[in-house]
């Protein structure tokens, strides 16, 4: 038997593929809220199958969250209510903020049982940097509209994830390598499944892999940074630096142009008491 639970909102993160990955304690919110909105109750279902528990759901998707959101939180006030998607972390490319937004503004507690997201655990696999990125859910399907949200990103400087379709992938990878350079990305697919893999390769290396045979299966596209600029050359510097002189004292026109070409600021300093006094 259960323990009862608290009253609330649990948000609970639920397999991406591998039903191995639920983890002990989402099993044991499921088993124990009084009830679960869930996107697609047959999917739900078969999880709920898989931990052996049958609980009440309440379907809470794009189409009727605005009028079941209501009732959901006045739930909440007296009954634990559990939240998941068809597959991963609830609220990524998934409904659920405003049910999170409005069960905080009404003073319930909010509980989050984290697990997997497709997102994350692309960025694990592509072996790119993971000290900054940027999640973009879809990219929008129409042609223009698409390209604007591609340039509107271009250049940020972190490492880009996106979530796709095996149809639409072909068209995506080459409207990427188009409005953000030839850089380098891993195409995954089927993560924690059986045919789970990451290709990886430029984005036009990847247009072309996949443009006569688009893949199966749900995919994350994830794409390196753009590469450092060039250092500046001691011309750039120098010509910076007088530029920079005529209008500032030695102290802040070193530390201007140290910002701006990202140079060291002593050795831009002693330069620019040595540029003073050769004028
Ligand atoms: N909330 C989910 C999460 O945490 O990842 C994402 C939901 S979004 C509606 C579904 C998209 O996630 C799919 O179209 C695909 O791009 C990606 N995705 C989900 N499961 C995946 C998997 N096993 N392998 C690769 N991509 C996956």
């Amino acid at each position: 038997m259960n323990a009862k639970l608290s009253p609330g909102l649990y948000i609970v993160a639920t397999p991406i593929g591998n039903l191995g990955d639920l983890s002990p304690r989402a099993a044991e919110i499921l088993s124990s809220a009084d009830a679960i909105a869930v996107e697609d109750s047959r999917v739900t279902a078969g999880l709920l199958r898989h931990i052996g528990t049958k609980r009440p759901m309440t379907p809470y998707h794009d189409h009727n969250a605005d009028a079941v959101r209501p009732g959901l939180i006045a739930r909440m006030g007296t009954e634990a209510v559990a939240l998941v998607s068809d597959a991963g972390t609830p609220l990524i490319s998934d409904p659920g903020y405003k049910l999170v937004r409005d069960a905080r503004a009404a003073g319930h507690t909010v509980v989050t049982i984290p697990g997997p997201c497709a997102a994350i655990a692309a960025l694990t696999l592509a072996g790119l940097p993971t000290d900054r990125f940027l999640f973009l859910g879809f990219l929008p399907s129409k042609q223009q509209a698409r390209a604007d949200a591609i340039a509107e990103v271009a250049g940020v400087r972190a490492t880009l994830i996106l979530y796709e379709s095996g149809q639409r992938l072909a068209v995506s990878l080459t409207a990427l390598a188009q409005g953000l350079g030839d850089r380098e990305a891993g195409v995954a697919r089927e993560i924690t499944k059986r045919f789970e893999e990451c290709v990886t390769g430029t984005l036009s290396m990847l247009a072309a892999r996949y443009a006569d045979a688009p893949p199966k299966g749900e995919i994350v596209i994830v794409i390196a940074p753009p590469s450092a600029p060039a250092p500046a050359s001691e011309d750039d510097a120098d010509a910076a630096l007088a530029e920079a002189l005529n209008r500032l004292p030695p102290a802040k026109a070193a530390g201007e142009v140290a910002k701006r070409l990202r140079l060291d600021r002593k050795a831009l300093y002693a330069r620019a008491l040595a540029m003073k006094d050769d004028t």
